[in-house]
């Protein structure tokens, strides 16, 4: 029985449902990242509230601290956060990219902890482990990601490793799942840089194994947005359309789009509270930089058409009265704001699908973030 239902397709805009142990997802969504069992200046109420139907946290951090047995002991991560909603953990590819990282074997990924500076090594059954102990809905299997820049070699060596971890994960997954009694669903990644040929044989490789979606991977880290869609478009043509597709770390409203419109279900990525906290608020009529003076005595909503919290209650000028002050209570208006925001524009995004008039969609959005 596949996870993934197919409702509904407008050219190659996907209508669809993703079914999970805490419930059906509509697709195509956004979920934000609670990387840390939370989102910055964010809480689990504010997730609920806005509406998202989905959470993504990282499953290697966590690991860390609190650790994977008192998130276990609390009851797993739906209990320790007081969420009801979906969850995703992803594990190790991305952090590939961050400080903690040292470097990769055969066998996985070594990190040294932040904390307390001890090493430690990811490999497939360690993170199937947590990912378990955690007891998400959506579990990432473990990938290895390849920088922008990366050479031909570099970038097929990480597809290799990624295509080996795969097949383990499944099978550890599958072992383990059993054992626990759980309902966890297992997406594979498909990685091979910005080289065409490589990710039309990585889409292939993991499309063959038994995941219950597929995610790509290793996009979205600082290449031309051409890159990132001509990469997308090389492995997708190989991914069966009874499978979820999930492409990570892409949050702009046109990008999102411009994915769907390729067929792409899932996404997930901090860009909308970042740009928030940053000051760039997104609009039904573009974005808007809250930071401006002219918003002073502007005693408007951020956005008219908007119904999130935030422009129910509070006006432009009081924003930039915060951020010029720069009260901390301003990045979480702002979030909950870009969420909204972003979360509407999925049911918009669904609708249109429904009603078979995505393309127009899509270009009255490129007409304002384009
Ligand atoms: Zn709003």
């Amino acid at each position: 029985m596949t996870s993934y239902k197919l409702l509904k397709q407008d050219g190659q805009a996907r209508r669809g449902q993703l079914k999970t142990a805490h419930g059906i997802i509509e697709t195509p969504f956004f979920m934000p990242a609670a990387t840390k069992g939370t989102g910055k200046y964010i809480t689990t109420d504010d997730y609920k509230e806005i509406g998202l139907p989905a959470l993504i946290a990282n499953a290697l951090l966590l690991s860390l601290r609190p650790g994977a047995d008192l998130v276990m002991k609390a009851g797993g991560l739906h209990k320790f956060i007081n969420y009801s909603g979906i969850m995703f953990t992803d594990c190790g590819g991305f952090q590939m990219s961050r400080g903690i990282f040292l470097n990769k074997t055969k066998n996985g990924l070594h990190f040294r902890c932040p904390f307390d500076q001890h090493k430690f090594i990811i490999t497939p059954r360690i993170i199937m482990e947590i990912e378990l102990a955690l007891n998400s809905d959506v579990a990432m299997m473990l990938d290895d990601m390849s920088p922008y820049g990366a050479s031909f070699e570099e970038a097929k060596l990480a597809m290799e490793n990624t295509h080996r971890w795969g097949s383990e994960s499944l099978e550890i997954h599958q072992e383990l799942k059993e054992k626990l009694k759980s309902k966890q669903l297992l997406f594979g990644i498909v990685q091979g840089n910005f080289y065409p040929t490589l990710r039309e044989e990585s889409a292939k490789y993991i499309n063959s194994l038994d995941f219950d979606g597929i995610a790509i991977g290793g996009v979205a880290i600082g290449e031309p947005k051409d890159k990132m869609y001509e990469a997308v478009e090389s492995a997708l043509p190989f991914i069966t359309e009874n499978k979820a597709r999930y492409v990570m770390g892409v949050g702009s409203p046109l990008e999102i789009i411009e994915l769907v419109a390729r067929g792409i279900d899932c996404f997930d990525s901090v860009y909308p509270t970042k740009m928030a906290r940053h000051g760039h608020i997104f609009t039904s009529k573009g974005e808007l930089n809250i930071r401006q003076s002219r918003h002073i005595e502007d005693f408007t909503p951020l956005d008219e058409k908007c119904n999130c919290s935030t422009c129910k209650d509070y006006t432009k000028a009081y924003l930039y009265h915060l951020i010029r002050i720069d009260e901390p209570v301003f990045y979480r208006l702002v979030s909950i704001h870009n969420l909204f925001f972003i979360n509407t524009l999925m049911k918009e995004c669904r609708k249109a699908i429904e009603e078979s008039r995505f393309e127009q969609f899509r270009k009255d959005i490129r007409n304002v973030y384009g």
